[in-house]
């Protein structure tokens, strides 16, 4: 029997790089690693396309995904719902596959409620000026909603204790390292091989004396 697939939780502030990381984890890692999209009630930015970085959905809709219990978590960031789909990450696990997540600090937590097995990363720049410089080169937000994506940063910086790694994203190349190690080191882990431990505790059972 294969083992179950591992959830990877990334989180980091607005700005942090996660996307970044995740694009690189996917086109370093070919095959590897399965993404799994959310569904948000935010405006697309300039780029985006339904399917690929979200499923865009109204309130309305999203109101009723939550309702027919489609989401595995969700939370409000800056005024917008953000969820993941279900049905996808339930699949991927039971098929073996690991899955990664990029949700913020509440939907994470929760999702480590549901998958206590599950890994939790978060990433940050290594400067709160390095994160706002960030944010405002990107060009992809009003100086408004910066402001209020620094100030939600500040109260997610309360919570970064509850994540079982950081990574500090200064050089994006050993960011994206860091994150693919972790999650082989954790593969590994006996906790998580149970069904090999015990195939070999059997077979070897045959040889005591
Ligand atoms: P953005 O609007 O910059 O794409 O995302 C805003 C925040 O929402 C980010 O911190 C991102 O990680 C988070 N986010 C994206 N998808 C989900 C999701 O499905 N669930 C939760 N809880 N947060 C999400």
């Amino acid at each position: 029997m294969k083992r179950k697939g591992l959830i990877t939780v990334l989180s980091g502030f607005s700005g942090a790089g996660k996307g970044t990381i995740m694009k690189h984890l996917l086109e370093e890692y070919p095959g590897r690693y399965n993404l799994s999209i959310s569904a948000t009630t935010r405006n697309k930015r300039i780029g985006e396309e339904d399917g690929r970085e979200y499923f865009f959905k109204t309130r309305e809709e999203f109101e009723e995904m939550i309702k027919n219990d489609e989401l595995l978590e969700y939370a409000e960031f800056s005024g917008n719902y953000y969820g993941t789909p279900k049905e996808y990450v339930n699949r991927l696990v039971d098929e073996g596959k690991d899955v990664l997540l990029e949700i913020e600090v509440n939907g994470a937590l929760q999702v480590r409620k549901i998958f206590p097995d599950s890994v939790l990363l978060f990433v940050t720049p290594p400067s709160a000026e390095a994160l706002k410089s960030r944010l405002v080169g990107r060009k992809t937000e009003s100086m408004e909603e910066i402001e209020n994506r620094l100030s939600i940063s500040s109260k997610e910086s309360l919570l970064m204790d509850k994540y079982d790694y950081l990574i500090v994203n200064d050089k994006v190349s050993a960011a994206v390292k860091e994150v693919h190690d972790i999650i082989e080191c954790e593969i590994l882990r006996t906790g998580r091989n149970s069904v090999m431990i015990e195939k070999m505790q059997r077979e070897l059972a045959l040889y005591k004396k």
